[in-house]
């Protein structure tokens, strides 16, 4: 018998922070590794939020706050709510977690039971699955490709739709693909969803202010659909706060309560510091995060263009998050030396190995033909890693 659990057992280790880890040591023993694993903006967290951790320390904030966060913040948030995206949810709809990845566990792990379907579009970002799979529920996916902009159509969800069916998770903007998901294409999705009375949404919106096309819509907005749809965001992405760790929900009453308390056995809630410092981060103008927001943008456009010199490579434009997503297929059945290359991961582990660049493999996200650019990084990195990138897949041949 197996002294760790089978739930621990089966659990996968999270594929953008295993990459990460593994860039790191290698770096340690002297290698020269770009890492474009993990998405983080490389920007620092903007001062008055550090100066409102500071004065949060100093005026002894730091005890236990109420479990679904301080009542200030709840409120701030049913503010930017209603300010960013035209939505209603009082205070006692929200609940801080410890990053949106601890909001998100909540969700599937207070809706879903074992046996459920829960519909994930691929590409995903990592965790849904394996908190799915902690659930117990079963993922249902549906695929994209490149030439649908990684976007579902309202009759693949309709087809992917059973009796068992409880929930689907997506986020938009899209991490790995930058896809956004525009109003009239929400309605659509919204519209089949609403024909099933026990089907609930878990959107996720975390990269919210990293969009490059216009105004971010929220599925929530349509009123047919409110009642069924939990808003996941967080100030990881808009503000650099990735160590902060807050994350947060609008959702009904009966879910945010339900949340509560699963994080009071959890956690008992997110940092009281961290909280105090989010309090600004979300009074604020998001103006405060355009700077960040365009320099994304110029970055996107860069490595766009750099990567339409390399043969092979398929990639949509992404309107929003930090990542580019190409499809790499091309290079499948090629080898160098011992390397041969039959998949996403055999590649991403070549471009380490062979060309010391650290990307994720489209495999983590559900798509093998593919692979993850993070281009949270500045310029002269991001043309260093995509010579790098160039120079390694030249070597391959048939
Ligand atoms: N959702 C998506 C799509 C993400 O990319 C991330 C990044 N880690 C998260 C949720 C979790 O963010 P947080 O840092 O707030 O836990
Ligand atoms: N969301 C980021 C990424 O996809 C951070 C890593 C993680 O939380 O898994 O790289």
């Amino acid at each position: 018998m197996s002294k760790l659990s089978d739930r621990i057992i089966n659990l996968a280790e999270s594929q953008t922070l295993a990459m990460a880890k593994k860039s790191r040591e290698l770096q340690a023993l002297g290698k020269d590794i770009i890492s474009l694993s993990i998405g983080e903006p490389d920007f620092d967290t903007p001062q008055f939020i550090k100066d409102a951790a500071k004065l949060a320390i100093d005026n002894n904030i730091t005890r236990y706050t109420p479990v679904a966060g301080i009542q200030e913040l709840r409120k701030a948030i049913s503010e930017k709510f209603k300010r960013d995206n035209n939505l209603n949810y009082t205070a006692e709809q929200i609940v801080v977690s410890t990053g949106a990845k601890q909001s998100i566990a909540n969700i599937i792990l207070s809706l879903v039971n074992p046996g459920e379907e829960v519909i994930v579009p691929i590409p995903y970002w990592v965790s849904y699955i394996e908190t799915i799979k902690l659930a117990e529920g079963i993922a249902i996916t549906i695929p994209t490709d490149v030439a649908s902009d990684f976007k579902i159509t309202p009759e693949q969800l309709q087809k992917a739709i059973t009796p068992k069916t409880k929930m689907i998770v997506f986020s938009t903007p899209c991490n790995p693909s930058g896809s956004v998901y525009n109003k009239e294409e929400l309605h659509a999705l919204a519209e089949i969803i609403i024909q099933y009375p026990d089907l609930y949404v878990l959107s996720d919106e975390i990269y919210e202010y990293i969009n490059f096309k216009g105004k971010h819509e929220s599925i929530a907005q349509f009123n047919f659909i409110y009642e069924r749809v939990i808003t996941v965001n967080g100030v990881s992405k808009g503000f650099a706060m990735t160590g902060w760790r807050i994350g947060y929900i609008g959702a009904p009453l009966w879910i945010s309560q339900a949340c509560e308390k699963m994080q009071g056995q959890f956690t008992s809630g997110a940092s009281s510091i961290s909280q105090m410092a989010a309090l600004e981060a979300i009074k604020a103008n998001p103006i405060v995060t355009m700077t960040m927001r365009n320099a994304f943008k110029k970055r996107r456009d860069l490595v766009l263009n750099l990567l339409k010199e390399i043969p092979g490579l398929k990639t949509n434009v992404p309107d929003g998050a930090f990542y580019i997503f190409p499809d790499i297929s091309y290079y499948f059945g090629k080898s160098y030396k011992n390397y041969l290359i039959n998949n996403s991961n055999d590649l991403s582990m070549y471009l380490l190995e062979v060309g010391n660049i650290a990307l994720v493999s489209g495999d983590a996200f559900g798509d093998d033909n593919c692979i993850r650019f993070s281009y949270a990084t500045s310029e002269e990195r991001l043309i260093e890693s995509v010579k790098r990138v160039k120079t390694a897949l030249a070597l391959l041949g048939t």
